[in-house]
């Protein structure tokens, strides 16, 4: 199930990405993070180098990738080279700049390893650290990649759907958790966007616990937090599913999570601060008497990967922009007891925001 994609998209964010570079005065960029790579110019290899300037862009490749390389990669030049391809490039682009005054090589210095860097900078070149510039390009989706999140995030929601049937007393986190990405699998996924998680029981009161072997129990809250990945766009989702009778405490619980969720949900419109939509999420629950149960923050962007820009939290006062797609995703956390999180990855855009990981949250209950 690929989702088409025109060239025409990556000239135009390889366009905006020049005039960006325009205006912090860099001659060049190079670009070795494989997502912004795979943003730029489609090529999906895990390791490239592409340098980025005023002329045709130049993707260099280790012979592993060039076949890759050329029959994927839009608006480049492709070239194989073996070896350290940053001394290569180094040396390439400081042939470049030679009697050019003024030359500056932006790189990405929270990718970069120390080696790496060292081997840019061996020939002398003016470096100056550039991160976040196409992360940020990256946190307002196009409508293809809007397509390609909101199919991916309508998969992870039916795989869901049809393994909630198969939830119940003994069967063991692991099983579920293999069953769900099965499921995303033949719905024409490409994998699991992260390791599926399935927590019941005191589990359930670890954000990030993995699927292990122990088998479901009547009267526990199990957390499903799963996605897919299709046409390399990620989806997230998480689901708490109670079995047994609620009690009165756990009915409350869960109600008081789920309306922090649907707050934080109704605020992601254009123009609302960051931290507006935490501060939502964190506000319902503490007039629950549940706020220090709440140990992260609402949510996360989501789009390549699986966490990026725009984060939700506190204290960041980035104003969402229609085309933003983002998690909600705010849980609690009783340790001995457990937990319950409701995740929707949901698309930023006015007068309501779109949720594109409809999987229902009224069918909590597995009597
Ligand atoms: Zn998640
Ligand atoms: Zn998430």
């Amino acid at each position: 199930m690929e989702v088409p994609t025109g060239a025409s998209q990556f000239d135009a964010r390889q366009k905006r990405l020049r005039s960006r570079l325009e205006a912090k005065k860099l001659s060049a960029l190079v670009v070795s993070n494989p997502a912004n790579l795979f943003y730029l110019t489609n090529f999906r290899g895990s390791s490239g180098i592409l340098t980025f300037g005023l002329r045709t862009p130049v993707l260099w490749v280790d012979p592993r990738y060039t076949l890759q390389a050329r029959e994927t990669a839009c608006g480049v030049e492709v070239r194989e080279e073996k070896g350290r391809l940053l001394a290569r490039v180094s040396q390439w682009l400081a042939n470049r700049s030679k009697g050019r005054r003024g030359y500056r090589v932006g790189y990405e210095d929270s990718h970069l390893t120390c080696a790496a860097l060292r081997d840019l900078r061996q020939t002398g070149l003016r470096l100056r650290p550039s991160s976040g510039m196409i992360e940020e390009m990256r946190s307002v989706k196009d409508p293809d990649e809007i397509e390609c999140i909101r199919r991916a995030g309508h998969l992870t929601a039916r795989a869901f759907d049809e393994v909630r049937s198969m939830i119940r007393p003994g069967i063991r986190e692991c099983e579920v958790a293999a069953e769900i990405e099965y499921r995303m699998r033949r719905g024409g996924a490409e994998g699991p966007a992260f390791e599926t998680i399935v927590a019941s029981g005191p589990r359930a009161a670890l954000p990030h616990a993995r699927a292990s072997a122990k088998p479901l129990e009547q009267h526990e809250f199990v957390i499903l937090d799963l996605g897919a990945i299709l046409a390399g766009y990620a989806a997230d989702m998480t689901r708490t599913i109670y079995l047994g009778e609620p009690s009165r405490r756990v009915r409350s619980l869960y109600g008081a999570v789920r309306e922090s969720q649907e707050r934080a949900v109704g605020m992601l419109r254009p123009g609302v601060e960051a931290q507006q939509v935490d501060a939502a999420a964190r506000r319902t629950l503490a007039r629950a008497r549940l706020g220090r149960y709440f140990t992260h923050s609402t949510g996360h962007g989501v789009g390549i990967e699986i966490h990026e820009a725009p984060r939700l939290s506190r204290g960041q006062q980035t104003l969402l922009q229609a085309g933003s797609v983002v998690t909600a995703e705010p849980g609690i956390y009783l340790e001995g007891f457990g937990g319950v999180r409701i995740e929707d990855t949901v698309l930023v855009s006015d007068p309501t925001p779109e949720i594109l990981t409809p999987a229902s949250k009224d069918d909590w209950v597995i009597a």
